[in-house]
């Protein structure tokens, strides 16, 4: 049993170094991101609830955030254990998990404020096959339209200059006093998360004293980079 938190910038990797992870450990991916993004998308009540405090870039309410933690980790679906991307997100909620779970390790993406700037105002999403472009390094053929379905591609409502700046703002005032937390309890490691996602990946592993990447994951992540 695995229990990892991965914690960094918007646009640090996050989702994709949790992917690759997950998939070859057999572990469980649980992004607090995404279950909000589904219930803004599928207009439940918590979609509603939460929906403009996601578009500004803003942090959603502790006790909300740990409700929809418990219960997601309640669901026992998570045999071999868990990745958690995108919480905690400050101290209150740092605790709260470390009062409920033992963890692992905490893995840190660290990349400069420059380099988020880059890459999430330039990233481009198809909400029909949720696969992510980047304008710089990996462009659609056709301007505007995903690759595999040729939908028109867009942009995630919290991925303009103003919530960016929030996003940079809180992570740094709020995100940094979580990880100090952890640190002191040292389960930290923290990666650069400039190199390309498979060179992210094996640094992750080597720090973590996990095995390299298998051939085919090696594979994912050389997609991955090029997305
Ligand atoms: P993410 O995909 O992790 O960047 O999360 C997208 C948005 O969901 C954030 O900008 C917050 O509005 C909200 N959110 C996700 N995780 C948390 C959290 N742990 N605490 C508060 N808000 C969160």
């Amino acid at each position: 049993m695995r229990k990892y938190v991965i914690m960094g910038v918007q646009g640090s990797g996050k989702g994709t170094q949790s992917q690759l992870l997950a998939a070859d450990l057999d572990i469980v991916h649980i992004s607090v991101g995404d279950i909000f993004r589904w219930n803004v998308q599928n207009r439940t009540k918590m979609g509603a609830q939460v929906r403009r405090v996601m578009a500004a870039g803003e942090l959603v309410g502790d006790d909300l955030v740990e409700s929809v933690v418990r219960d997601r980790l309640t669901q026992h679906d998570w045999n071999h254990g868990f990745i958690i991307d995108g919480f905690p997100r400050n101290r209150r909620q740092a605790e709260f998990f470390l009062e409920s779970y033992d963890i692992d390790g905490v893995i840190e993406l660290d990349l400069p404020d420059s380099e988020v700037r880059r890459r999430v105002l330039n990233r481009r999403l198809c909400a029909n096959c949720g696969v992510d472009y980047n304008l710089i390094a990996n462009s659609p053929k056709v301007p505007g339209q995903c690759d595999l379905c040729e939908r028109e591609l867009t942009t995630r409502e919290d991925d303009t200059e103003e919530a960016l700046e929030v996003r940079l703002r809180d992570y740094h005032e709020q995100t940094n006093p979580a990880l100090d937390l952890f640190r002191r309890k040292e389960y930290v490691i923290t990666v650069d998360a400039r190199p390309a996602p498979e060179v992210v990946q094996r640094d992750i592993r080597q720090r973590l004293g996990l095995p390299p990447m298998a051939e085919s994951d090696h594979q994912a992540a050389k997609e991955a980079a090029s997305a």
